[in-house]
């Protein structure tokens, strides 16, 4: 059959043990490592501690209501197609992509508005109407951009990062490409207008970042989002994690939900497998993880004295920030309002300051809003509407009272929207429930309750950043938000590719 059997015992049989890997976490990053190493003869069992596959990416359902918990923004589509090609099949027979239009629409607290996407054309229109002069900076801005995404995401993304000399020969690039700016700053350096500024700076939120402490390498999303579009699974991003699932289980992947990983063993400095929460021991001759990099080298190798990912280093790491997300149901449409929505605060360097310096609410924050049926009518109940709205927010190290903040927060947001986006939500808000930094936290063990691991800063990206291969542990990998290249969806499929390669480089075959 399969190549897996090359390998010798099949998964789910018992007999694991010598060829047989384990993928602790199913994630987007853990559902691609399990699917990579499958087709490379693997056979592979996946363990998640929740009930369902898709990390971040949960489904809700509240009543009639059902919420794309997590990621919306789908980019780099092409990602997940490479996935299903690996066994000779098609991404478009399990679930489809929608064209997003626009990308997304920033609103600011002026009341002006930027439409952005989906082509460079409309994206300058849009510009026009706010400050002219600025298309041609614009247009500087976007080749920048393009050059960061060659380097950045092409070049470097599936590049393993475990050794310094690799960061060493990408220097000149990033220093070339001004590496050392922040994204605001490559901004401010191509547009005059704060509103333009802060509409193309707001990238390293999407991956936990602070666009003024950034590197502007991250502003190669941007090019990301111009070359491939900004797409939305047809039945959401539940759809997306439901067709991963199919494609792991027909592959042969046994994947065991509701099964919380407690420590990964090792013999010799060597991981051998792993032991669940009920103490069943799943021995593995390769062990890769997708929880949260930080949480498994503070408590899941016990016994392991570790040179580099000490707990000092570990406590004195930058977290990405939390988020709060008020998912609710309206008994009415509203079908003015864009499938993705910014809505700028009047304060945004204060507010970056409250969210990854000070540790507070901001006042008067930015919001994000989701409204899928704008490109997928069915996600809400006839003549309804399901959204969510969000807003960053300081991780648990600011030790906020998330029980009494997050009451305060829901009505902050609501009069937010009323005084915005929906001057009529109270009337016809038919249901609602949030989550926050402490969700996190408990759902996924996410250290301080990160909506995103470790911050995407220059001294946390690439070599900095936790490596693929542990230097810890052999026979011990890391993909996900955490490692090399990063959070956010390309991101995380993106280091499946790098484990790859790291195997590669290790000389491990790919069974015939
Ligand atoms: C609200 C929100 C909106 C977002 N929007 C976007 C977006 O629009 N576009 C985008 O590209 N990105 C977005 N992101 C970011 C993106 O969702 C994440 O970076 C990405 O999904 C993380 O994937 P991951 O593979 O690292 O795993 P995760 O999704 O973090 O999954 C890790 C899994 O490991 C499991 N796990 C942890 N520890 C154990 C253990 N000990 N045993 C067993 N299982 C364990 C967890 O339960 C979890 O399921 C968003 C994130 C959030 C929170």
């Amino acid at each position: 059959m399969r190549q897996a059997e090359a390998r010798g015992a099949v998964a789910g049989t018992g007999t694991e043990g010598s060829g047989h890997a384990v993928v602790i976490g199913g994630g987007f990053g853990g559902m691609a490592a399990a699917l990579r190493l499958r087709a490379r003869g693997y056979p592979v069992t996946l363990l998640e501690r929740g009930k369902r596959l898709g990390g971040r990416a949960q489904v809700y359902t509240d009543g009639e209501f059902r919420f794309d918990a997590g990621p919306t923004v789908i980019t780099a589509p092409y990602l997940f197609d490479e996935l299903f090609a690996l066994f000779g099949k098609s991404r478009r027979d399990y679930v489809e992509f929608l064209e997003v239009a626009p990308w997304y629409r920033i609103r600011f607290y002026d009341g002006t508005h930027l439409d952005y996407g989906p082509t460079q054309e409309a994206t300058e229109e849009s510009i026009r109407q706010l400050s002219p002069d600025d298309i041609p900076g614009y247009r500087r801005f976007l080749a920048h951009s393009q050059r960061l995404f060659e380097i950045g995401f092409e070049k470097l993304g599936p590049q393993p990062f475990h050794d310094p000399r690799t960061l060493l020969a990408t220097a000149p690039d990033l220093v070339r490409l001004e590496g050392y700016r922040s994204v605001y700053s490559l901004t401010a350096k191509y547009m005059r207008d704060e509103r333009l500024r802060q509409a193309f700076s707001l990238q390293p939120l999407l991956v936990g970042g602070s666009p003024r402490g950034t590197t502007c390498v991250y502003a190669l999303i941007h090019a990301l989002e111009h070359r491939w579009g900004v797409v939305f699974a047809k039945g959401g991003t539940g759809a997306l994690v439901d067709a991963l699932w199919r494609l792991l289980e027909e592959e042969g992947v046994r994947v065991r939900t509701q099964a919380t990983v407690e420590r990964i063993d090792t013999v010799d400095g060597r991981a051998c497998g792993v032991t669940t929460a009920d103490g069943t021991r799943i021995p593995a001759e390769k062990v890769v993880t997708n929880a949260d990099p930080a949480f498994v080298y503070r408590t899941m190798l016990p016994g392991v004295t570790r040179k580099r990912w000490t707990d000092r280093k570990l406590q004195r790491m930058r977290y990405a920030m939390g988020l709060f997300v008020m998912y609710f149901g309206t008994n009415r449409r509203y079908d003015e309002l864009a499938h993705h929505t910014i809505a700028m605060g009047p304060d945004y360097v204060g507010e970056l300051k409250n969210i990854f310096r000070t540790g507070q609410i901001t006042e008067i924050p930015s919001l994000y809003l989701h409204r899928p049926s704008a490109t997928d009518p069915d996600m809400a109940p006839e003549g309804k509407d399901a959204f969510y709205v969000l807003a960053a927010v300081p991780n648990l190290q600011a030790g906020i009272d998330w029980d009494t903040a997050g009451p305060a927060l829901r009505e902050t947001i609501l009069q937010r929207l009323e005084s915005t986006l929906m001057p009529d939500i109270r009337q016809h808000l038919a249901t609602d429930f949030h989550i926050t930094p402490q969700n996190f936290q408990h759902a996924y063990l996410a250290e301080h309750g990160s909506a995103f691991t470790i911050q995407p800063t220059f001294t946390q990206s690439a070599w900095f950043r936790f490596h693929n291969r542990s230097e810890e542990v052999r026979g011990l990998y890391f993909v996900g938000a955490g490692t090399h290249p990063g959070a956010g969806v390309p991101g995380v499929i993106t280091s499946a590719k790098v484990l790859e390669n790291v195997l590669d480089a290790e000389g491990d075959a790919v069974a015939a």
